[in-house]
Protein backbone atom coordinates (compact mmCIF):
# COMPACT_ATOMS: atom_id res chain seq x y z
CA UNK A 1 0.00 0.00 0.00
CA UNK A 2 1.22 3.09 -1.11
CA UNK A 3 -0.64 5.59 -0.84
CA UNK A 4 -0.56 7.57 2.12
CA UNK A 5 -2.68 7.62 5.03
CA UNK A 6 -5.84 9.13 5.10
CA UNK A 7 -6.42 9.10 1.35
CA UNK A 8 -9.44 8.43 -0.53
CA UNK A 9 -9.10 4.71 -2.22
CA UNK A 10 -11.91 3.39 -4.72
CA UNK A 11 -11.98 -0.38 -4.89
CA UNK A 12 -13.62 -1.66 -8.22
CA UNK A 13 -15.34 -5.01 -7.79
CA UNK A 14 -17.29 -6.61 -4.65
CA UNK A 15 -16.52 -10.44 -4.85
CA UNK A 16 -14.26 -11.83 -1.80
CA UNK A 17 -10.85 -10.37 -3.20
CA UNK A 18 -12.41 -6.47 -3.50
CA UNK A 19 -14.32 -6.93 -0.04
CA UNK A 20 -11.19 -8.25 1.74
CA UNK A 21 -8.94 -5.41 -0.04
CA UNK A 22 -11.49 -2.86 0.88
CA UNK A 23 -11.31 -4.04 4.88
CA UNK A 24 -7.53 -3.88 4.35
CA UNK A 25 -7.00 -0.60 2.87
CA UNK A 26 -9.96 0.78 5.26
CA UNK A 27 -7.77 -0.67 7.92
CA UNK A 28 -4.80 1.32 7.25
CA UNK A 29 -6.83 4.42 7.91
CA UNK A 30 -8.03 5.41 4.02
CA UNK A 31 -11.36 5.97 3.54
CA UNK A 32 -12.78 3.23 0.54
CA UNK A 33 -15.72 3.13 -2.34
CA UNK A 34 -16.05 0.30 -3.00
CA UNK A 35 -18.14 0.38 -6.85
CA UNK A 36 -19.84 -2.72 -8.16
CA UNK A 37 -23.06 -2.64 -9.93
CA UNK A 38 -24.75 -6.02 -8.39
CA UNK A 39 -24.97 -6.75 -4.63
CA UNK A 40 -21.24 -7.30 -3.54
CA UNK A 41 -20.67 -11.00 -3.36
CA UNK A 42 -23.67 -11.61 -4.96
CA UNK A 43 -24.80 -14.13 -7.74
CA UNK A 44 -22.97 -12.60 -10.09
CA UNK A 45 -19.87 -13.09 -8.80
CA UNK A 46 -17.28 -16.23 -8.65
CA UNK A 47 -17.19 -15.77 -4.68
CA UNK A 48 -20.94 -16.53 -4.60
CA UNK A 49 -21.40 -20.49 -3.90
CA UNK A 50 -18.00 -21.92 -5.33
CA UNK A 51 -16.42 -24.58 -4.41
CA UNK A 52 -15.42 -23.38 -0.67
CA UNK A 53 -12.65 -24.96 -0.48
CA UNK A 54 -9.86 -22.89 1.00
CA UNK A 55 -6.42 -25.37 0.05
CA UNK A 56 -3.13 -23.82 0.59
CA UNK A 57 -1.67 -27.04 -1.36
CA UNK A 58 -3.94 -25.72 -4.63
CA UNK A 59 -0.17 -23.96 -5.39
CA UNK A 60 -0.03 -25.99 -8.96
CA UNK A 61 -1.09 -24.23 -12.30
CA UNK A 62 -3.36 -26.09 -14.52
CA UNK A 63 -1.05 -25.60 -17.67
CA UNK A 64 1.35 -28.11 -17.56
CA UNK A 65 3.90 -29.68 -19.56
CA UNK A 66 2.34 -31.89 -21.94
CA UNK A 67 -1.39 -30.68 -21.57
CA UNK A 68 -1.61 -29.55 -24.92
CA UNK A 69 -1.88 -33.27 -25.78
CA UNK A 70 -4.82 -33.40 -24.46
CA UNK A 71 -6.25 -30.52 -25.71
CA UNK A 72 -7.70 -31.90 -28.86
CA UNK A 73 -9.42 -34.62 -26.46
CA UNK A 74 -10.93 -32.02 -24.08
CA UNK A 75 -12.40 -30.17 -27.07
CA UNK A 76 -14.36 -33.35 -28.44
CA UNK A 77 -15.54 -33.97 -25.30
CA UNK A 78 -18.55 -31.64 -24.33
CA UNK A 79 -18.78 -33.25 -20.79
CA UNK A 80 -15.29 -32.71 -19.85
CA UNK A 81 -13.15 -31.07 -17.39
CA UNK A 82 -12.41 -28.00 -20.23
CA UNK A 83 -15.27 -27.24 -22.68
CA UNK A 84 -14.73 -24.26 -25.37
CA UNK A 85 -18.09 -23.38 -27.64
CA UNK A 86 -16.53 -24.20 -31.35
CA UNK A 87 -17.81 -20.97 -32.71
CA UNK A 88 -15.70 -19.29 -29.76
CA UNK A 89 -12.59 -20.77 -30.99
CA UNK A 90 -11.23 -18.11 -32.98
CA UNK A 91 -11.50 -15.50 -30.71
CA UNK A 92 -9.86 -17.80 -27.81
CA UNK A 93 -7.51 -19.28 -29.72
CA UNK A 94 -4.85 -16.65 -29.00
CA UNK A 95 -5.82 -16.84 -24.90
CA UNK A 96 -5.19 -21.24 -25.51
CA UNK A 97 -2.06 -20.65 -27.04
CA UNK A 98 -0.60 -18.65 -24.27
CA UNK A 99 -2.24 -20.66 -21.76
CA UNK A 100 -0.27 -23.89 -22.98
CA UNK A 101 2.83 -21.88 -23.31
CA UNK A 102 2.65 -20.65 -19.78
CA UNK A 103 3.72 -24.11 -18.78
CA UNK A 104 5.29 -25.33 -21.71
CA UNK A 105 8.49 -26.70 -19.14
CA UNK A 106 8.90 -27.33 -15.41
CA UNK A 107 11.05 -24.37 -14.65
CA UNK A 108 8.01 -22.20 -15.61
CA UNK A 109 5.41 -24.07 -13.93
CA UNK A 110 8.31 -24.35 -10.60
CA UNK A 111 7.77 -20.33 -10.75
CA UNK A 112 4.38 -20.27 -10.83
CA UNK A 113 4.14 -22.54 -7.94
CA UNK A 114 6.26 -20.86 -6.00
CA UNK A 115 4.29 -17.55 -5.91
CA UNK A 116 0.95 -19.23 -5.72
CA UNK A 117 2.59 -20.77 -2.73
CA UNK A 118 3.08 -17.49 -1.14
CA UNK A 119 -0.34 -16.37 -2.27
CA UNK A 120 -1.88 -19.37 -0.82
CA UNK A 121 0.18 -19.51 2.59
CA UNK A 122 -1.56 -17.52 4.75
CA UNK A 123 -4.81 -17.82 2.83
CA UNK A 124 -6.98 -20.20 5.75
CA UNK A 125 -5.73 -17.87 8.36
CA UNK A 126 -7.02 -14.73 6.62
CA UNK A 127 -10.57 -16.85 6.12
CA UNK A 128 -10.91 -17.86 9.20
CA UNK A 129 -9.78 -13.83 10.89
CA UNK A 130 -12.62 -12.73 8.63
CA UNK A 131 -14.73 -14.93 9.25
CA UNK A 132 -14.66 -14.51 12.35
CA UNK A 133 -14.71 -10.64 12.27
CA UNK A 134 -18.12 -11.37 10.80
CA UNK A 135 -19.71 -13.01 13.36
CA UNK A 136 -19.75 -16.75 11.15
CA UNK A 137 -16.15 -18.10 12.29
CA UNK A 138 -18.39 -21.92 12.40
CA UNK A 139 -18.63 -21.59 8.55
CA UNK A 140 -14.50 -22.89 8.37
CA UNK A 141 -14.52 -25.87 9.37
CA UNK A 142 -10.97 -27.51 9.18
CA UNK A 143 -11.80 -31.17 7.72
CA UNK A 144 -8.97 -32.05 5.05
CA UNK A 145 -8.59 -32.76 1.46
CA UNK A 146 -8.28 -35.61 -0.35
CA UNK A 147 -7.19 -36.08 -4.06
CA UNK A 148 -8.47 -39.41 -5.55
CA UNK A 149 -6.86 -42.01 -8.40
CA UNK A 150 -8.02 -44.86 -9.73
CA UNK A 151 -4.91 -46.53 -8.27
CA UNK A 152 -1.54 -45.50 -7.57
CA UNK A 153 -0.45 -45.84 -11.38
CA UNK A 154 -2.22 -43.23 -11.98
CA UNK A 155 -0.75 -40.31 -8.99
CA UNK A 156 2.61 -41.86 -9.93
CA UNK A 157 2.13 -40.60 -12.75
CA UNK A 158 1.89 -36.89 -11.52
CA UNK A 159 5.01 -37.76 -9.60
CA UNK A 160 6.51 -34.71 -10.46
CA UNK A 161 3.43 -32.14 -9.23
CA UNK A 162 3.53 -34.05 -6.16
CA UNK A 163 7.15 -33.44 -6.02
CA UNK A 164 6.78 -30.07 -6.14
CA UNK A 165 4.20 -29.69 -3.76
CA UNK A 166 5.91 -31.46 -1.03
CA UNK A 167 9.24 -29.06 -1.78
CA UNK A 168 7.09 -26.50 -1.10
CA UNK A 169 6.64 -27.77 2.43
CA UNK A 170 2.72 -28.71 1.84
CA UNK A 171 2.92 -32.39 3.23
CA UNK A 172 0.44 -35.10 2.02
CA UNK A 173 -0.07 -38.92 2.63
CA UNK A 174 -0.44 -41.91 0.44
CA UNK A 175 -4.16 -43.77 1.45
CA UNK A 176 -4.60 -47.33 0.53
CA UNK A 177 -7.56 -48.39 -0.74
CA UNK A 178 -9.07 -49.67 2.76
CA UNK A 179 -8.52 -46.33 4.05
CA UNK A 180 -9.96 -44.18 1.36
CA UNK A 181 -12.95 -46.53 1.80
CA UNK A 182 -12.89 -45.61 5.65
CA UNK A 183 -12.75 -42.30 5.74
CA UNK A 184 -14.91 -41.89 2.19
CA UNK A 185 -17.27 -44.59 2.00
CA UNK A 186 -19.81 -42.78 -0.33
CA UNK A 187 -16.53 -42.44 -3.09
CA UNK A 188 -17.24 -44.58 -6.69
CA UNK A 189 -15.63 -47.63 -5.80
CA UNK A 190 -13.34 -47.55 -9.18
CA UNK A 191 -11.45 -44.98 -6.88
CA UNK A 192 -8.72 -46.79 -4.97
CA UNK A 193 -6.27 -44.63 -4.08
CA UNK A 194 -5.90 -41.05 -2.86
CA UNK A 195 -3.15 -38.74 -1.40
CA UNK A 196 -4.19 -36.64 1.61
CA UNK A 197 -3.11 -33.23 2.50
CA UNK A 198 -1.59 -33.08 6.06
CA UNK A 199 -2.16 -28.74 6.22
CA UNK A 200 -4.45 -27.10 7.49
CA UNK A 201 -7.49 -26.81 5.02
CA UNK A 202 -10.70 -25.72 5.72
CA UNK A 203 -14.22 -25.99 3.82
CA UNK A 204 -17.65 -25.51 3.70
CA UNK A 205 -20.06 -27.92 2.55
CA UNK A 206 -22.37 -25.93 1.42
CA UNK A 207 -21.38 -23.02 -1.09
CA UNK A 208 -24.52 -20.98 -0.53
CA UNK A 209 -24.52 -21.12 3.07
CA UNK A 210 -20.49 -20.13 2.86
CA UNK A 211 -21.52 -17.07 0.76
CA UNK A 212 -24.63 -15.81 2.93
CA UNK A 213 -22.22 -16.57 5.91
CA UNK A 214 -18.59 -14.78 5.18
CA UNK A 215 -19.01 -13.42 1.71
CA UNK A 216 -22.71 -11.87 2.63
CA UNK A 217 -21.85 -11.07 6.25
CA UNK A 218 -18.25 -9.37 4.98
CA UNK A 219 -20.31 -7.56 1.94
CA UNK A 220 -23.05 -6.32 4.54
CA UNK A 221 -20.60 -4.83 7.03
CA UNK A 222 -18.38 -3.28 4.26
CA UNK A 223 -21.03 -2.17 1.97
CA UNK A 224 -24.02 -0.32 4.03
CA UNK A 225 -26.82 0.09 1.86
CA UNK A 226 -26.44 4.26 2.44
CA UNK A 227 -23.34 5.81 1.81
CA UNK A 228 -21.56 6.54 4.83
CA UNK A 229 -18.99 9.97 5.48
CA UNK A 230 -16.51 9.12 7.77
CA UNK A 231 -13.14 10.56 8.95
CA UNK A 232 -10.21 8.29 9.35
CA UNK A 233 -11.09 8.33 13.04
CA UNK A 234 -14.08 7.06 12.55
CA UNK A 235 -13.27 4.54 10.24
CA UNK A 236 -10.25 2.81 12.68
CA UNK A 237 -13.66 2.50 15.28
CA UNK A 238 -16.52 1.77 13.31
CA UNK A 239 -13.86 -0.38 10.70
CA UNK A 240 -16.57 -2.07 8.52
CA UNK A 241 -18.99 0.77 8.57
CA UNK A 242 -16.86 3.42 6.84
CA UNK A 243 -16.88 1.99 3.66
CA UNK A 244 -18.87 3.59 0.98
CA UNK A 245 -20.09 2.32 -1.71
CA UNK A 246 -21.04 3.14 -5.09
CA UNK A 247 -23.17 1.10 -7.72
CA UNK A 248 -21.55 1.93 -11.11
CA UNK A 249 -23.52 0.40 -14.27
CA UNK A 250 -20.55 1.48 -17.09
C1 LIG B 1 -17.36 -22.98 -10.11
C2 LIG B 1 -16.21 -22.38 -9.33
C3 LIG B 1 -15.69 -23.05 -8.24
C4 LIG B 1 -14.62 -22.52 -7.54
N1 LIG B 1 -14.17 -23.17 -6.43
C5 LIG B 1 -13.18 -22.62 -5.69
C6 LIG B 1 -12.73 -23.25 -4.49
O1 LIG B 1 -13.23 -24.28 -4.07
N2 LIG B 1 -11.73 -22.66 -3.80
C7 LIG B 1 -11.15 -21.48 -4.21
O2 LIG B 1 -10.23 -20.99 -3.53
N3 LIG B 1 -11.56 -20.87 -5.34
C8 LIG B 1 -12.56 -21.40 -6.07
N4 LIG B 1 -12.97 -20.77 -7.21
C9 LIG B 1 -12.31 -19.52 -7.59
C10 LIG B 1 -12.84 -18.36 -6.72
O3 LIG B 1 -14.25 -18.42 -6.63
C11 LIG B 1 -12.40 -17.04 -7.33
O4 LIG B 1 -11.00 -17.03 -7.50
C12 LIG B 1 -12.78 -15.86 -6.45
O5 LIG B 1 -14.13 -15.91 -6.03
C13 LIG B 1 -12.52 -14.59 -7.21
O6 LIG B 1 -12.94 -13.52 -6.41
P1 LIG B 1 -12.96 -12.07 -7.01
O7 LIG B 1 -13.41 -11.17 -5.91
O8 LIG B 1 -11.66 -11.79 -7.68
O9 LIG B 1 -14.02 -12.14 -8.21
P2 LIG B 1 -15.61 -12.18 -8.15
O10 LIG B 1 -16.12 -12.89 -6.94
O11 LIG B 1 -16.07 -12.67 -9.48
O12 LIG B 1 -16.02 -10.67 -7.99
C14 LIG B 1 -15.79 -9.73 -9.02
C15 LIG B 1 -16.80 -8.62 -8.82
O13 LIG B 1 -16.42 -7.55 -9.69
C16 LIG B 1 -17.59 -6.99 -10.23
N5 LIG B 1 -17.18 -6.30 -11.46
C17 LIG B 1 -16.77 -6.84 -12.63
N6 LIG B 1 -16.47 -5.87 -13.51
C18 LIG B 1 -16.68 -4.69 -12.88
C19 LIG B 1 -16.55 -3.33 -13.27
N7 LIG B 1 -16.13 -2.98 -14.49
N8 LIG B 1 -16.85 -2.36 -12.36
C20 LIG B 1 -17.26 -2.70 -11.11
N9 LIG B 1 -17.41 -3.98 -10.69
C21 LIG B 1 -17.12 -4.96 -11.57
C22 LIG B 1 -18.52 -8.16 -10.45
O14 LIG B 1 -19.86 -7.75 -10.48
C23 LIG B 1 -18.21 -9.03 -9.20
O15 LIG B 1 -19.09 -8.74 -8.14
C24 LIG B 1 -14.05 -21.27 -7.94
C25 LIG B 1 -14.57 -20.60 -9.03
C26 LIG B 1 -15.64 -21.14 -9.72
C27 LIG B 1 -16.22 -20.36 -10.88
Amino acid sequence: MTASSGSHVAVIGGGIVGLAAALEIQSSGHRVILIEPEEPGGRQAASYGNGCWLNPGAIMPISLPGLWRKVPGFLLDSTGPFVIRWRDLPRLAGWLRDFVLAGRNWNLVEACARTRFELCRTAVDEHAALAAEAGVPELIRREGVMYVYLDRSEFLAEERVWRLRREFGVAFSEVGEEELRRIQPELAPRYRFGARLDVTRCRHEDGAEFHDGQVGETARHVAPSHAHETGQQRAAKERHLAVERVRKTD
